[in-house]
Formats: C-alpha cells, structure tokens, sequence
C-alpha cells in the first residue's frame, strides 16, 4: 500500500468512463495540498474559463490518511466560479478515509455529464448514474435519497450540492456527509457546472497496516497526546464558538458588517449560550477522536399543542459570525434557523452572511432600494435573512444573481464598495487588525487559516512590515505542508514538524520525513506558482475603506501600515512566483 506514487482515478463525465493512472511526484508534493495544484498543472486550462467542461474537478488526500488520527481532510482543486483563478477549499467527514478504503490519492473529474448525475467510485466500481429526479431537492431531502441509493453507510461518504449549486452559484459549496462542507469559492458552483448532483464515494476495499511495534507504539502516542491532554480539549468542549465571547472582548469580532467590533448583546450567542441551551450532541468526522462538531437543533411549530418539526443543525464559530453579530442577530435559535436554510440550500454560510450585511448597509444607505433587495433588509431581523438567503440562492433577480458572484462584484454595479467586507473573498469572522487583513486578502486560499495573522495580531502591537510578512510566509509554507498531509488544522499543535516526520517515517515515507522543509517550500511555491499562472495578481488587490475604519485592542487600525504591508506581502509573492518553477517529476 505504501507507494512512492499517486494512484489516481481520472473520471471523463461526458462518457461515463474512467481510468486509473499512477502519477509519481511523492517526495516533491507529499498529497492533499501539494498534489491537487500538480494534477491541476498537469489537465486544467490555465487561462481557459471556469466552466469550461474541460476544467478538472480534483479531489486529493495524503500519506498519512488512515493511518494516524485528523488525517481527516480532503482537498478540493478546481478554477473558481469566485473569482476564475485556481482554488483549493477542504472538507472533513468521511470523504478522506472513503477515498483511502477505495484505494485512491485522488480523483480527477473532468468533462460534462450529459445530464444531472450522480457519480459513484470504488475500489472496484465505477458508474455514473442519471438522477435528474433529485434536481432542484435542498440537501438534505437529497441526503435523505443518496444515503438509501448507495449502500455502506459508515465506509461510505456523500457529496452533494443544493439548489445554489445547480444554479453555479459562486457561493456554492459542496455539502459533505451532511454536517462538512467544501465551502468556500464556489465548489458547488463547480460541481453544478458539471451536472453532477452527487459523488458518492465507497470505501469497499481495505489497506494493511504496518507490521512491527512502532507504528501502534506511536499510534498510541499521538492518540493520547490528542485525548489524554488539554491541547484538544477546547475544541471538544465548547468547540469553535469559545471564540465569539474571547474575540468579542478584544473588539475583534466583527458586528452588522463590521461596523463595530465589539457588542454588549453577545450573551446570546456565545459558545457557552449554545451549549447551555441549543446543543443536542457533539459528532466527528471519520477517525477523529476529539468530535468538535457541535449540532443543535432549529425547530417549527406545525400545529398547535405544541407539535414541532425540527432539524438537527451544525454550528460553529465562523457560521455564527457570519448570520449572528455580522447580520445583528443576537439570539442563538435564530441564528441556527438562518444557518439551516443556507445548508440546505448549499450555500456558503460565510460568504452569504457577510454579503447579506453588506446588502443591508447599501440598503441603509440609499446604495439600493427595495426594488433590488425586494424584501426590508434590517440588522437583526433573522426571518427577513432567512427569506435573502432563498433569493440569493435561486438568483432570484439580478441584484441577488449578481451578489451571488461576489459582493464586490455587487458592489462594482451598485456602488458600496467601500463598506464591501470583502479580503480577496468575503471576511471571516476575525477583526484582529492589520496583519489578518492583509493575511485573508493574499492568502492563498483567502482563508483565515492560510496563515496565522489572526493570532499574529493578537500577540504584537510592533508595526514591523519585514517581519510580519516573514512570519505570513514561513507560516503559511508550514501550513502548506499540513494540508499537504491533510491533517485537520486545529492539531496543528499536535502534528509539529517533528511528529509528523515520525510518522511519515513508520509508514515508510522516510525520503518525506528527511526533506520536510524543503518540500513544504517547493508546495508553497507550486500553489502560487499554479494561482499566478490562472491570472491572479496580489499587486492589484485592495482593501475597502471599511477595513481602516475599525477599532481593535490595539486602537484604531492603522491604514497606512496596512497598505504597507499588503504591498511588501504582495511582492513576496510576485518574487516567489517569479523564482525557477517548483520542482515536479515528469510523468
Ligand atoms: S477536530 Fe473537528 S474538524 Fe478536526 S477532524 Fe476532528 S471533528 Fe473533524
């Protein structure tokens, strides 16, 4: 099992066909990360368009997936209906360990399904099947028909768009065995363009473990470090919405589209609020023991005498920034009922938060009007939201079909650019200060866990340019090799460098273990060389006023300091891409 290539299935959606094909480049690209940028090199069109069906679609994992705890992600590749550069988002679940159990690095979809189809891979099966009858159904009814279409529940993990999607949406994610996401710059959008409802992916095979005392001895290790101590324990307990109460009191949590940082009316929609009053069960993806995922539950009255329908509904820090304090919703049950209308019509729960509040200041403000909003957009007022968040996802008139390219691209039209949350993508839930705005808006990713700005914010009140891109770069190489792994972030502390030599060593990839370092770097180039090349260019990016006018622990945000750094940040970058080309086996 263990080899020194990739093992990749290359599906064509227009014939229904597949091959595999093996695809050496282990010691230069590890997995995850490294590898879904190397397939993208080797079958996209750089400068062709989004939705060309030529495009690929690729899912990737890594080495260690299987054999140590959080090895949990999967790395999505695609050219981005966001923003029509390259794109990497990732997604917990059971996707990763399906993929390993079906004995694959990665699959590659390219081409179009004649028509809406449902594209199921195993390690012994490939097929792909007409199911136009699921079109238009929300996610979870069409969870609800996948789960009895395709058998293996627990092997077995689910990928599906809703409504959002299928309309190509830009805010489209791809929804994961229900409680995951691939959410950001438009996977679902990419997966509708493609006819493809559904990828459900059967882990019906099975891989050997190593021999010897050394791999259970430091199984054992890293799964006591992860159980047994207190550096998962946050994540377990209160989850990811510890944070709204923490960055709520340093003024770095961004309210009613970022007009204020801080707000008294937190109470209700604290981590600590959620788990007291709405928190029904905590859940894990697939080989994690450490179950962050908190799910709480929205529910309707359908009849008097108190008969209710409910759903189970995931939260976490990000979705309730995104429809609690940037929408000015102040009441846990209302912000779930907000998150649950998004899930299940697959859309981003960020970017659709933080669009929905830009189009309500531009609303405030005379920007717009109703005749394009079509509904009284008000902080604070969940069920109007719940109904923006329906037109923004069927598109309903060009106003919401536009918002769903982007607010900026809203923005461009109307006007309201200045007051756009926008940092390469729409903002998450973090207003820390200069070094995390910059950080989002060049990220690679644009995502708050590109790199650690957000924490780099929160320890330094220095406004040393050198050395605060220094730390974004060499933190995202390090990044860089995680998700290359991919390890699950938040064990980053964990998984240190040492560590994750060991255990690259005890499953056999010593030439990996030895070369960390370097090949951390050449994933990192690989990546921005790969973003350059489909037409990003960080010199050109802008931060909107809104970002300058905010007031963190530290005071004011200073503009000129953050235009100074996104300006020394973006050079780097131009440099690094500038550099010989990363380094990639022939083949
Ligand atoms: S810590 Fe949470 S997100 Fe990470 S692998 Fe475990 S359950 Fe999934």
């Amino acid at each position: 099992m263990i080899r020194d290539y990739f093992r990749v299935l290359i599906v064509d959606l227009a014939t229904g066909k597949g091959k595999v094909s093996t695809v050496p480049g282990r010691d230069e690209v590890a997995g995850g990360s490294g590898l879904g940028a190397l397939l993208f090199t080797k079958f996209a069109k750089a400068d062709g368009p989004w939705d060309d069906p030529e495009q690929p679609l690729i899912f990737a994992i890594g080495p260690l997936t299987g054999y140590f705890p959080l090895m949990s992600k999967t790395v999505a590749a695609f050219k981005s209906p966001y923003h029509d550069q390259y794109a990497e988002s990732h997604a917990g679940g059971r996707s990763a360990l399906a993929l390993r159990f079906a004995d694959l690095d990665a699959l590659v979809l390219t081409g179009q399904a004649p028509r809406p189809s449902a594209l199921v891979v195993g390690s012994r099966h490939l097929e792909l099947k007409d199911v136009h009858y699921l079109r238009g159904l929300d996610v979870q009814e069409s969870g609800k028909l996948l789960r009895r279409m395709f058998k293996g529940s627990g092997h077995r993990s689910i990928l599906r768009i809703g409504p959002a999607g299928e309309q190509k949406c830009a805010m489209a994610g791809i929804n994961v065995d229900t409680y995951r996401h691939f959410g950001r710059l438009g996977g679902g959008g990419a997966l509708g363009a493609k006819n493809l409802k559904a990828i459900a992916i059967i882990g019906d095979g099975s891989f050997p473990l190593m021999e010897g005392k050394d791999y259970p001895k430091l199984f054992e290790a890293v799964y006591k470090k992860l159980t047994a101590t207190d550096m998962m324990q946050k994540y377990h307990n209160l989850g990811t919405p510890v944070n709204v109460a923490v960055l709520n009191e340093l003024k770095a949590m961004p309210w009613r589209n970022l007009q204020a940082t801080t707000d008294p009316n937190v109470s209700g929609i604290t981590g600590e609020r959620f788990a007291e009053t709405a928190l029904l069960r905590n859940a894990a993806c697939a080989g994690c023991p450490v179950g962050c995922i908190h799910i709480g539950f929205s529910r309707e009255k359908f009849q008097a005498d108190y008969r209710y329908f409910y759903r189970q509904v995931s939260y976490d820090h990000e979705p309730i920034f995104a429809t609690g304090s940037m929408l000015g919703v102040t009441d846990c049950f209302a912000v779930l009922d907000i998150i649950d209308v998004v899930e299940q019509l697959g859309l981003d729960v960020m970017s659709t938060g933080v669009a929905l509040a830009w189009a309500t200041e531009a609303l405030e403000k005379g920007v717009v009007t109703e005749k394009e909003t079509l509904l009284p957009l008000k902080f604070g007022q969940n069920r109007v939201y719940e109904e923006a968040v329906r037109h923004l996802a069927f598109g309903v008139n060009d106003f919401y079909r536009l918002l769903g390219q982007g607010t900026l691209k809203a923005a461009a039209h109307y006007g309201g650019a200045d007051f756009a949350c926008v940092l390469g993508q729409e903002m998450a839930g973090y207003a820390t200060g200069e070094v995390y705005f910059a950080s989002q808006a060049l990220g690679l990713r644009h995502s708050h866990l590109d790199s650690a700005g957000y924490s780099y914010d929160q320890k330094h009140k220095d406004k040393e340019v050198g050395k605060a891109v220094d730390f974004l770069m060499a933190d995202e190489a390090s990044r860089a090799f995680l998700t290359s792994m991919v390890a699950c972030l938040f064990a980053r502390g964990v998984y240190n460098e040492e560590l994750l030599a060991e255990c690259l060593k005890v499953v056999g990839y010593g030439a990996l273990a030895d070369t960390i370092d370097a090949v951390s770097r050449n994933i990192q180039k690989l990546r921005w060389q790969t973003r350059l090349a489909t037409g990003f260019n960080p010199a050109s990016v802008s931060i909107p006023k809104r970002f300058t006018e905010v007031t963190t622990w530290k005071g004011k945000v200073d503009g000129e300091f953050l235009a100074e750094l996104k300006n020394a940040y973006a050079r780097r970058l131009l440099e690094l891409g500038a550099e010989a080309p990363a380094k990639v086996p022939n083949g």
